[in-house]
């Protein structure tokens, strides 16, 4: 029987992403000013640096931040002004601040969700950021447990089972990312609905999931979340 479901919080309950995008664009159009590396390089460039210092900063901004100003240095060979290393700082902040914007119709799945399943959310970033969307998000109350963590891998789904006494194909887990939300809880035995956003870190989209995976549904939208929990209840009882 499929007993529990955890739901991602950035991309999956609110918008998240686009703000890193914005953050992203402005940051080439600041270190362009100094070097015409073209603003994929920069880009590339950013997301190496990034993915270099996860396992030092942690996810979310405060590590996209140092990045920027890391990578501005290196990029411009240490020629960037301190007033625009003040900007990417700013940049930073800007993300850190952004208001949370529920995504459509999102309270009405996890309320529908919540009445046949209890519902955790398993949220991954900067504890500050994470903490402070939770409570502007207005969800925190349909929540059973809400487990802000550093990484989502396998080991952090075990434990989440592990507290609740559960095994894992009694537990679906719904979120944006095939990577962090779909693909650990699918290898261990799980179940995953798949709502992509429409923009996805290219760290993200890094999966090794079988396109057909009996064990994952991809809906389109949240309003659709309830009735594919529905259809994998009917395929974790078969
Ligand atoms: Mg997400």
């Amino acid at each position: 029987m499929l007993q529990l479901i955890g739901f991602d919080g950035d991309d999956t309950l609110w918008h998240s992403e686009g703000y890193y995008r914005q953050a992203n664009d402005a940051f080439a159009t600041i270190v362009g000013r100094y070097v015409d590396l073209g603003d994929q390089r920069v880009h590339d460039t950013m997301l190496a640096t990034e993915r270099r210092n996860l396992q030092l900063f942690g996810y979310g901004a405060k590590g996209m931040t140092l990045s920027m100003v890391e990578t501005a240095i290196a990029v411009t060979d240490g020629r960037i002004a301190a007033a625009d290393i003040h900007r990417l700082v700013e940049l930073g902040k800007d993300v850190l601040q952004h208001p949370v914007e529920l995504l459509p119709g999102i309270r009405a799945a996890v309320e529908a969700v919540a009445e046949h399943h209890a519902v955790v959310l398993i949220t991954k970033g900067d504890l500050f950021h994470q903490e402070k969307k939770v409570a502007q998000s207005g969800l925190a109350d349909l929540f059973r447990r809400i487990e802000i963590v550093s990484e989502k891998n396998a080991a952090t789904y075990q434990r989440v089972l592990a507290e609740f006494a559960l095994q894992p194909a009694q537990f679906a887990m719904v979120g944006n990312s095939l990577r962090s939300d779909i693909e650990p809880v699918v290898r261990l035995g799980g179940w995953g609905v798949h709502v992509p956003y429409h923009v996805t870190w290219a760290h993200e989209l890094e999966n090794g999931l079988d396109d057909d995976d009996r064990h994952v549904l991809t809906v389109a939208e949240p309003a659709a979340i309830p009735a594919a929990v529905a259809r994998l209840r009917e395929l974790a009882a078969a």
